[in-house]
């Protein structure tokens, strides 16, 4: 039996979730893959954009080369999703499906943070990476800021991982005695579900000088006085600033009367929604696990297992597990790996490998497979 899926965005999880079901299914997997952009860029691509270690066309993963068995991909930007008729309008078309699955991530609310554009940079889009690579040149003294605007965040290490990879690029160009670096963040410790990996990220700041403002979040930036005011009022003078956003659900899932407390409630071992027949995955998605992509991909197997199995007259896959390991640059040439568990204990738990210069290799292994599995490249 044939039946019309559509997935609503090419991210970590729409790509995997297609991958799967053409995978399984071949011909008949009957998906369509909606996205608005023409290529894919991994997160933490934009950190090397950044600091120069990657050029930006070189990170653009282009969907022309995603070409699976049963998928047919469409570039169209969604305009309107109405999950009760299970039917997306685009900018070109009206498309009806038998099953949804909504993963189009989490979008950034600029205008959240005032001053936030005018008086400083963000890195976390690739548009804001590229325009901070040709920034970081003139910043040859004075305080830098990596501050966070809001939670929850994608990828709650980037912050610290920035912070670092800041010390390499400020320390090889011989101006890191003449800059300080501050990283602002609203959580106690840079990485909460693994005191391990909080407490090799402090004693790396430590080692390099690098502050630590815990449990504070950037609310303003004051660009005629260039400072950074946080918001328990605190004001922090800055020369450079490198924002996280404020995040939220992308508008047309704000508008879809989907969400609630701005991202799509689901059920954390299914992922279904309220909806029959739609599911969300992702950063869009209230999960309980942080907004990353190994998360994005571990809900979207669980969805489609789901999904064969019910075509097939299979059994249905064990729940979601909350599962995922993270890469973290900690500098001079070193990657730790932190396993998260969410679920299956009584609080979330992280072990912590490395740091090491092996695990550069796991981290580039992590990017090889995912591009070779999902664009042959
Ligand atoms: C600096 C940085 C470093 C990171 N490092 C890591 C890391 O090391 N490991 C990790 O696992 N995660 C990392 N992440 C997080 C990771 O990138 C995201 O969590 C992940 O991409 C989420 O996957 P998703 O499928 O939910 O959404 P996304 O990958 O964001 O995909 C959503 C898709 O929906 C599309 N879309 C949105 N709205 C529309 C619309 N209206 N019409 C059409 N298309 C639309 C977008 O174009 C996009 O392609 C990092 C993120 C950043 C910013």
């Amino acid at each position: 039996m044939q039946s019309r899926v559509i997935v609503l965005g090419a991210g970590f999880g729409g790509l995997e979730l297609a991958t799967v079901l053409s995978e399984a299914l071949g011909d008949d997997a009957g998906v369509t893959l909606i996205d608005g952009s023409d290529a894919f860029v991994f997160g933490y691509s934009k950190l090397d954009v950044v600091f120069g270690r990657a050029a930006p066309d070189d990170v653009r993963l282009p969907y022309a080369k995603f070409l699976k068995p049963g998928v047919r991909f469409l570039r169209e930007t969604i305009i309107a999703i109405d999950p009760e008729a299970r039917r997306v309008t685009t900018d070109t078309a009206v498309h009806e499906a038998d099953v949804l699955v909504v993963a189009l991530g989490a979008d950034y609310d600029f205008d959240a943070t005032p001053g936030l554009l005018e008086g400083g940079n963000e890195f976390y889009s690739v548009r804001g990476a590229e325009r901070v690579r040709h920034v970081l040149p003139a910043f040859t003294r004075g305080r830098a800021i990596v501050g966070v605007c809001g939670a929850p965040f994608k990828c709650p290490p980037a912050p610290s991982e920035a912070a670092l990879l800041l010390h390499d690029y400020l320390s090889e160009r011989g101006v890191r005695d003449a800059c300080e670096i501050s990283l602002v963040m609203p959580f106690e410790t840079p990485v909460p579900p693994s005191p391990d990996t909080s407490a090799a990220l402090l004693a790396a700041f430590a080692e390099r000088g690098i502050e630590f403002v815990p449990v504070r979040r950037v609310s303003s930036l004051d660009s005629a006085r260039s400072v950074a005011v946080l918001d328990d009022g605190t004001e922090l003078p800055y020369d450079l600033f490198l924002g996280v956003p404020k995040h939220r659900a992308p508008n047309v899932v704000l508008e879809s009367g989907m969400a609630e407390d701005g991202y799509i409630p689901v059920d954390s071992n299914t992922l279904e929604t309220w909806f029959p027949n739609v599911y969300a995955v992702g950063d869009v998605a209230t999960v309980g696990v942080p907004k990353a992509g190994v998360f994005a991909e571990g809900a979207a197997r669980v969805v489609a297992a789901s999904l064969v199995a019910r075509l097939q007259g299979g059994e249905q896959p064990a729940p979601y597990d909350g599962r995922g390991a993270c890469y973290i640059e900690f500098g001079a040439g070193r990657v730790g790996r932190v396993d998260i568990d969410f679920f299956s204990g009584p609080m979330p738990t992280g072990t912590l490998q490395g740091p090491s210069g092996g695990l550069v290799d796991d981290k580039r292994h992590f990017g090889v497979s995912r591009r070779a599995r999902w664009f042959n490249l």
